[in-house]
């Protein structure tokens, strides 16, 4: 597999550190509100990394951490007049709903600062021994950040361009602006922890520094996150990691592009973002994951209700084909005809064509693309009324019914059953248009009396009372089926 590498600026082809095995680790929320849709992405991404990694057959070990000590959560506890670990708890619950939801697989290890204090003071003493790091008398310590030479070689950022916004803020007592804190010493009603410097708690880049080495060893073979972590949050864990081991932290470092929200970047700071739970209120959880697929991980998405709109329509046309294909395959008469060959090369074709997306830095969007281009394949199919009544259209049917089967596994979404989405999605449309689905099957009740009493003005009425509300009506041998136009 060709993946991107921040750190090189280039794809290159994905070789484990040892072979068949891959140690991941992605960089988690701080635990302070509910996760917006830019938490949502970076998830997304990740965890169709790891299931199409481990689709191949590799043996992947994810670790993602929950940051549970930090300003926010103490800003937030302040607030909330709670306590940190209440304010964390509180937010890490409400993380595992919302990624749940999105079908996110659990990480193999999901550790939480606060459990790695130990490791962490180890770590500041070692850089402090070693001439990398230094305490302040009022027990603050600091990343000698010109110490370590190779810094800046993530973000590609030199150290001249740094100072020049750099100022030491009042009360702090760094030798350089460009240091930045390991350990930071106790201050009133804040969570602290004992160490040689005295009472404190960590700087939040310690934290991915020791738990990563500790649960995974180095180097890991893909360390991720949203591309708004390469600065300072990665190059500072760089530093610490490779000035305190002497080898390199991560083969591959791997982020995902920003949200935008009309065409500016999504932030919490501007202020104009949007928690996944919003969007639950407007759409189904596997929308949502499905919009978030349809982009490569690495673009800018651009997100609006319009786009989740498309996503609806999208992935209502795959499983609309889906349930339909289960109708056509559940007949029983089957004429001995052969499928056309260029049918068959044209599914070959679209099956290499996901398989090449993927492996071309995991490109979701053209994967995507082939996956559309088998439904429409399959719509011909059974369009034809020859080919889908032939031995030949079955076995092409039945062919991308597994295809879809297994692609869903790896994208996370499309593994629902077909009918049962399909109502799912048309309650779902109609409540955000504020259509009660008990008054249409009403409606639809009504109408029906109507024409078995043969009266057809009655029923005619109903059908555009119907209409008026947004309701389409199809009337099939089952009876009458309804959706929201
Ligand atoms: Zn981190």
């Amino acid at each position: 597999m060709q993946l991107y590498n921040t750190i090189t600026r280039s794809k290159e082809l994905f070789v484990p550190v040892t072979a068949g095995r891959v140690n991941m680790y992605v960089c988690g929320i701080t635990a302070y509100d509910y996760c917006h849709i830019g938490h949502a992405r970076s998830a997304v991404v990740f965890d169709v990394m790891v299931r199409y990694l481990r689709s191949q057959g590799l043996e992947v070990r994810f670790a993602r951490n929950f940051t549970d000590v930090d300003d926010k959560i103490i800003k937030r506890a302040q607030q909330e007049q709670s306590t940190s670990e209440a304010v964390s708890e509180k937010y890490i619950n409400a993380f595992y709903e919302d990624m749940d939801r999105l079908n996110i697989l659990r990480a193999d290890l999901e550790p939480k600062a606060t459990e790695y204090i130990g490791e962490m003071v180890r770590l500041a003493k070692h850089l402090i021994d070693t001439g990398y790091a230094y305490a302040t008398p009022s027990g603050d310590v600091y990343f000698r950040v010109r110490a370590f030479k190779p810094y800046g070689k993530l973000s590609g950022r030199n150290l001249e361009e740094l100072q020049a916004g750099a100022r030491v803020a009042p009360g702090e007592e760094k030798e350089d602006p460009l240091d930045f804190a390991l350990w930071k010493s106790a201050k009133p009603g804040e969570p602290t922890w004992d160490s040689p410097w005295g009472p404190g708690r960590p700087g939040w880049h310690l934290e991915c520094s020791a738990m990563s080495e500790d649960l995974l060893g180095l180097p890991l073979d893909i360390h991720g996150g949203g591309q708004d972590l390469i600065f300072p949050h990665h190059e500072n864990e760089i530093a610490q990691t490779e000035a305190a081991a002497g080898k390199e932290f991560s083969n591959f470092w791997v982020h995902n592009g920003f949200v935008q929200i009309d065409s500016e970047k999504m932030s919490k700071s501007l202020g104009n973002f949007v928690t996944i739970r919003d969007i639950f209120g407007y759409c189904l959880p596997e929308v949502l994951r499905f919009f978030l697929v349809t982009a490569h991980y690495r673009s800018p998405l651009d997100y609006s209700t319009e786009a989740l709109d498309e996503a609806e329509k999208g992935i209502k046309r795959i499983y609309s084909a889906l349930a339909q294909m289960e109708e056509v395959l559940a007949g029983t008469k089957w004429a001995a005809t052969p499928a056309p060959k260029e049918l068959e090369d044209e599914l070959s074709l679209l099956e290499a064509g996901f398989v090449q997306a993927m492996e071309d830095d995991l490109n979701t969007a053209a994967a995507l693309g082939h996956l559309f281009g088998m439904v429409r394949l399959a719509g011909r199919i059974m369009e034809d009324k020859t080919l889908r009544k032939s031995q030949g259209g079955k076995a092409i049917l039945e062919r991308i019914k597994a295809d879809v089967a297994g692609y869903a596994k790896i994208l996370g979404v499309l593994d629902s059953n077909p009918a049962t989405f399909l109502i799912d999605l048309r309650d779902s449309k109609a409540r955000r248009k504020g259509i009660e689905a008990a008054a249409v099957e009403a409606l639809l009740a009504a109408r029906k009396d109507a024409r078995a009493n043969k009266d057809f003005a009655a029923s005619d009425r109903i059908r555009d009372e119907l209409a008026a509300m947004g309701v389409d009506v199809k009337d099939t041998p089952a009876g009458a089926v309804w959706d929201v136009a």
